[in-house]
């Protein structure tokens, strides 16, 4: 007899999902999607039924129960997340857990749904005696329903009023689940109607139809910082509610984009319609409520970061990556997968059009352009005055330096200074000196886990691996030759702030990095001073060329721009170029006329002068040959292989036993290696790649296959990473 079979992914690393029978007493109320205790060897887990057939039976074990009304992935996020596990060789049980948020993924049922009492009138008509009662009865009856705890919010000591006016007669009450409202009360800004640009309508145009129509295109929107892409999307927006589809936004990091949420809050929340962002500060009991949300379409619009592709979004109209460059959208660790690149496929599966936005495209989109298989773009010019930083690049070559600021750059600072105007420092370095050295004998000091250089910070006096963590207080003496000169060597943020504080010493200098934004709200709270203008020097990390608009700064300072351009990896030109160019675009937004110094020992080299043109077509036209040649994405795709464990001798007899049958059976694709990997050791464990190199992805895909059924054969002391599409490659 043919019975219900559920197949199900559970959280553990095989790539295959297990079958179970649905009993009877279950059948009716089973769903595909939906969460479901079963017994698995000799424990019980939560699993996930991503199917549902008709079939023998026979030796399979029941399902336990279902814990959710709700069923928790929709049918299009069962369609992408299989597609991920295949693309991304992750197993479908750990890619279902990441994909949902925290608390809901886990092997145990730990989130709550909330539940509280919500007032309903039954006779507006009635006089009771109390003050307090008239006035909470004629509250319910102006606002019904009503909910506890807005009560609560408006009168003080109401639970006994609500009590003795539901025994009246006057209110009905009944218990109704809760949603948690992360939204704290803020300030939006002011929704500015603006009348379009020509570049903006242009590129509305193009989209518009798409949205409607419910078809995929990609599409690129390239514009300069204050071009007004922000303002493109907003329109975008209206056109998807308009046709009663729900938007998803991506944006690379929440907490660095508080502008943007913003301007979507003050347009589209006057208006009716609801927002969630999704972010890491939400406890587990908001995501889960979110997500409930969410797929009972009640949420219109979805702002969150990576993750966020996963929403289980149902009736999908538009999709949006903002600042599609950054590498933040690809996750780091586990499931590797990258969230711009899943947003794309997501528009492909829904029939919806996927906007990817950015001053500086990343070079594979762009190179997506010029292929013409999604459409360009272009806004130009800045919506305001327009003008364009001026741009010089300061010759380091043959300059006797004292510190890090050269003769030009304090000069332009000063000037900055004196006009009230401010300033923005970059220097992509944290810490006080990259390294230290014992003069003596030219010792210098690593971390025992890592076998990195360890930075060092003055503030503490500490040695620290910016990897792991590792911290030890600076030695006294060199261990080796017992020397006590043991000088710190180059310059970081730190060092950086403490030269600014001796050449300006008037001035009052912040410095943003992570050593000074670990505490909640910190970022905020620079950020918030720089725009009230209570910082004169902005110095930091990357951090500082990041997606905000301060409208008083006049000038920029790139220091240390040969780090960023030497950095031993392909995309260090197009790191370099997008990282300047950003920073550059911060100069001068609103008055004009801003300036930027670019201080290199390398003035020449493309990514700089192309920075300094601002012109992403130069860049793009000197970077092609060098990818082409070496056949590096997009020209090229990659899978990298990284084996890591305690004992390095079996690690790289691991890595060369694999390697040698990959040789043997690869088709059309490079395999190189086993090599250490840059970061040779780290957290204690030894790390070999293997990087596979092809410019057919089918070829890389079919070796990738072969290999995922080689690695049972992997020992258990050996951890095999497959990274396919890698970005991070230490
Ligand atoms: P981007 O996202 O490209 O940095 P924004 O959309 O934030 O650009 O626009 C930059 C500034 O210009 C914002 O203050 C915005 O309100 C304003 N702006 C955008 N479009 C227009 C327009 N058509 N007319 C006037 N001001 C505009
Ligand atoms: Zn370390």
């Amino acid at each position: 007899m043919a019975e219900l079979i559920a197949d199900i992914a559970v959280n553990i690393p095989l790539k295959q999902l297990f079958s179970y029978r649905v009993p009877e007493s279950l059948v009716a109320a089973v769903k595909v999607g939906m969460r479901t205790d079963i017994p698995f060897g000799r424990r019980t887990t939560i699993g996930f039924i991503l199917a549902l057939r008709e079939g023998q039976a026979e030796g399979l074990k029941d399902i336990n129960g279902l814990p959710d009304k709700d069923i928790l992935l929709s049918a299009g996020l069962i369609k992408l997340l299989r597609w991920a596990a295949d693309y991304y060789c992750h197993p479908i049980g750990q890619v279902v857990r990441s994909a949902l948020p925290a608390g809901l993924g886990s092997d145990k049922n730990t989130t709550k749904i909330l539940t509280e009492q919500v007032y309903t009138s039954t006779d507006c008509s009635a006089e009771p005696k109390g003050q307090k009662q008239k006035e909470i009865l004629a509250y319910v009856c102006a606002n019904e329903p009503v909910t506890h705890s807005q009560i609560a919010k408006e009168f003080s000591a109401s639970q006994t009023v609500l009590k003795r006016l539901v025994e009246l007669g006057c209110l009905t009450s009944q218990q109704q689940e809760k949603i948690r409202d992360p939204f704290l009360l803020e300030t939006l800004p002011e929704d500015k109607n603006l009348t379009l640009t020509e570049a903006q309508e242009l590129a509305i145009g193009s989209v518009k139809p798409t949205i409607v129509n419910g078809e995929f295109a990609g599409f690129l929107l390239h514009g300069v910082t204050g071009s007004g892409k922000t303002e493109v999307y907003l329109h975008l927006v209206a056109a998807s509610l308009a046709a009663n589809k729900q938007v998803l936004v991506l944006v690379p990091e929440i907490s660095l984009t508080p502008q943007l949420v913003a301007r979507f809050r003050a347009r589209f929340e006057a208006s009716g319609s609801r927002i969630a962002v999704l972010h890491s500060g939400l406890s587990a009991g908001e995501r889960y409520d979110a997500w409930r949300e969410i797929i009972r379409d009640q949420v219109q619009i979805v702002i969150g970061a990576r993750s966020a592709v996963f929403a289980p979004i149902q009736n999908l109209g538009l999709i949006i990556v903002d600042e599609e460059h950054e590498s933040s959208y690809k996750q780091g660790e586990g499931f590797r997968y990258n969230g711009r690149d899943l947003a794309l496929m997501l528009g492909q599966q829904h029939g919806c059009p996927v906007l990817l936005g950015s001053a500086t495209p990343s070079f594979a989109s762009y190179y997506r352009s010029e292929q013409g298989m999604i459409s360009r773009l272009s806004l130009d010019r800045r919506v305001h005055d327009g003008d364009l930083p001026s741009v010089e690049v300061v010759d380091l070559r043959g300059q006797v330096l004292e510190g890090e600021i050269t003769n030009e750059l304090q000069e332009a600072i000063e000037l900055a200074l004196e006009k009230d105007e401010q300033v923005l420092l970059l220097l992509n370095r944290r810490g006080f000196s990259p390294f230290v050295l014992c003069a003596d004998c030219g010792e210098s000091f690593h971390c025992p886990n890592c076998e990195i250089t360890l930075t060092y910070h003055q503030y503490n006096n500490q040695l620290r691996c910016h990897y792991c963590d590792y911290a030890n207080s600076v030695p006294e003496q060199c261990g080796k030759c017992n020397g006590a000169n043991i000088e710190p060597q180059g310059a970081g943020t730190e060092k950086l702030e403490q030269e600014l504080n001796e050449l300006f010493p008037a001035a009052t200098i912040v410095r943003m990095d992570r050593d000074t934004t670990t505490r909640k709200g910190s970022h905020k709270k620079i950020i918030t001073a720089m725009m009230e203008r209570k910082i004169d020097i902005l110095v930091g990390t990357q951090m500082i060329a990041k997606g905000h608009d301060f409208p008083g700064v006049s000038l920029v300072g790139v220091l240390g721009a040969d780090t960023v351009l030497n950095f031993p990896d392909f995309r260090s030109g197009e790191r370099s170029f997008s990282l300047f160019t950003q920073v550059a675009g911060r100069a001068g937004r609103d008055s004009g006329g801003g300036r930027v110094y670019i201080q290199s020992y390398n003035p020449e080299h493309y990514a700089l002068t192309c920075a300094a043109q601002q012109d992403y077509h130069d860049f793009y036209q000197q970077e092609l040959p060098f990818r082409q040649e070496l056949g590096y994405p997009p020209c090229g795709f990659l899978a990298n292989l990284v084996f890591a464990g305690n004992n390095s001798s079996q690690v790289a007899a691991v890595a060369n036993e694999l390697c040698s049958y990959l040789f043997t059976v690869a088709d059309g694709v490079d395999v190189l290696g086993p090599s250490p990997c840059p970061l040779a050791k780290l957290r204690g464990k030894t790390r070999y790649q293997v990087l596979l190199k092809s410019t057919a992805r089918g070829k890389l895909r079919n070796l990738l296959t072969m290999l995922e059924s080689e690695t049972k054969n992997v020992p258990k002391q050996v951890t095999l990473t497959i990274d396919v599409d890698p970005i991070d490659m230490l």
